[in-house]
């Protein structure tokens, strides 16, 4: 079937409408993009491993009781999704210190961060993603200070599962990106994907720093075998939530 003219097109997936109002199409891209956009490629595979892997981690967090805007994954490297208003913020939850916070901050990589940290970025490429401090999440008032509450605790909940169910598979979870919506019900949802572009993912018994890595940061740091480290992630998700 044709699909209708693009609704949104962002540097990782198109989204289409459908026949259903309430109801959108997000075909996942395999190309891939890092600081900014600065550095561009492909990951061969990406949009069908990262389309089922957020699929089945989406389903996986429905059923534990957080809201999604997930309905089914429809094709290898497409799913459809509730229509939502997407809050224009990068919901950041850190388990080990890694990324911009060791470069901001000088804390060695992997740090235990206890509790998690939780920071929110603004949606941005123009601005480059900035960091928010509570004042200027205030000041911008692109959320209600209720809706900012329900969002911290949200990404709380997501990362408590996360982390456990990663776990369980012999994967860190370093810390993962979240993106959030208010659905026709005005219910907040998360949105967007969860998947090695979005998340920091270690090899739970790899010591070496580099090998141990099975997420996009292969990509940024031209470390190789990319698709590799992806589709270890995706086997040892589908590997777990067929045992679980
Ligand atoms: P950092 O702030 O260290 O660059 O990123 C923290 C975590 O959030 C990492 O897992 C990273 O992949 C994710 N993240 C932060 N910003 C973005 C973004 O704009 N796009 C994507 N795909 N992930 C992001």
């Amino acid at each position: 079937m044709a699909l209708s003219p693009p609704l949104y097109e962002g540097k990782a997936k198109i989204l289409y409408p459908t026949a259903d109002p309430d109801v959108l199409l997000a075909h996942f891209k395999d190309d891939a993009t890092a600081f900014n956009a600065q550095k561009r490629g492909t990951i061969r595979e990406k949009g069908e491993i990262n389309c089922t892997l957020s699929s089945h981690l989406f389903q996986k967090l429905g059923e534990a009781g957080i809201p999604t805007h997930f309905l089914a994954q429809v094709a290898p490297q497409q799913m459809h999704v509730r229509r939502v208003t997407i809050i224009p913020l990068e919901v950041v939850v850190r388990n080990r210190a890694a990324g911009s916070l060791c470069r901001q901050t000088g804390l060695p990589l992997g740090l235990p961060l206890e509790p998690p940290l939780v920071e929110f970025y603004l949606k941005d490429d123009a601005l480059g993603d900035p960091l928010l401090t509570p004042d200027r999440l205030q000041l911008l008032n692109l959320a209600s200070p209720s809706h900012i509450a329900q969002m911290q605790a949200l990404a709380l909940q997501v990362n408590q599962w996360l982390s456990d169910f990663f776990k369980d598979c012999g994967i860190l979870l370093v810390d993962f990106k979240l993106e959030f919506g208010l659905n026709r019900d005005d219910q907040m949802v998360v949105a967007d994907e969860i998947s090695p572009d979005t998340c920091r993912l270690w090899l739970k018994d790899e010591t070496d720093p580099q090998k141990r890595i099975l997420d996009k940061d292969r990509f940024r740091q031209d470390l190789g075998q990319v698709e590799e480290a992806y589709r270890q992630v995706l086997t040892r998700v589908l590997g777990q939530a067929a045992a679980g």
